[in-house]
């Protein structure tokens, strides 16, 4: 096993997701994430939407102090900011808040009001994919909440894979679960979720391009409706 320091360059750091996505596949996610707790020490971190803390609290039981990144985009709904601040409090691990480089108001006198209504692509690309790409930057790895069940875009998703365009590993260790996994994790473990998902919410985004689903539509459906987008363009 690798020292957590050590310095990878990026055809190591593909081929170490590689050769883990396959090994892997069957696993645990505790041990999936035990895995890049191990490999990549602090280089290693998990990124948070705050729609639930499952993640976090999975890898929190692996390596206790971990950074969990969260993207605050200024359009979050209140519901989300407080599931966030109660995790800093209460679980073990350290929140790291990116922000835009461009408040809402800066970015509404360079763009217009509402550049969410007008161009998604574009909001995200300034308020979540950049700050995630200057966040990640300390790191080698990150992990996400990503599930296949979610929608036809992640059905796909490796439980370890390389993420070409930040030439960085991609661990999703949860990428099997189902929803009814992840409740029964929430149940037993008492975990933090956002109280949106108790009121209709399946997914929960940017309050401007959220809505509640209905029986039967998929979990993401509520997410830019009306909009061709289906994901953010952090795991596109
Ligand atoms: S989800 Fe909506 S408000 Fe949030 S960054 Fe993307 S387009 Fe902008």
């Amino acid at each position: 096993m690798s020292a957590p320091h050590t310095v990878r360059d990026t055809d190591a750091l593909r081929a170490l997701a590689e050769e883990a996505g396959r090994a892997l596949e069957d696993a645990p996610a505790r041990e999936i994430l035990r895995w890049a707790a191990d490999t990549f020490g602090p280089r290693f971190c998990v990124t948070s939407s705050m729609a639930d803390a499952v993640v976090a609290h999975l890898a929190a039981r692996v390596r206790p102090g971990i950074d969990v990144i969260f993207l605050d985009t200024g359009y979050h709904f209140p519901e989300t900011l407080g599931t966030r601040d109660a995790v800093a409090a209460v679980m073990d691990v350290r929140v790291v808040t990116l922000t835009p480089r461009q408040s809402v108001a800066e970015q509404d006198a360079a763009y217009g009001p509402r550049l969410h209504e007008r161009d998604p692509d574009l909001c995200c690309a300034l308020r979540k994919v950049a700050p995630l790409a200057n966040g990640l930057a300390a790191y080698d790895a990150w992990a996400t909440g990503l599930r296949r069940d979610e929608s036809a875009t992640r059905a796909r998703t490796p439980v370890v894979g390389w993420d070409e365009r930040r030439r960085k590993v991609k661990v999703s260790p949860i990428a099997r679960w189902t929803a009814a996994d992840v409740d029964a994790y929430v149940a037993e473990h008492g975990v933090l979720t956002n109280p949106l998902l108790m009121d209709g919410y399946a997914s929960v985004g940017c309050a401007p391009c959220t809505r509640r689903v209905t029986a039967g539509e998929d979990v993401r459906a509520g997410r830019w409706a009306g909009h061709a987008k289906t994901e953010c363009g952090l795991h596109g």
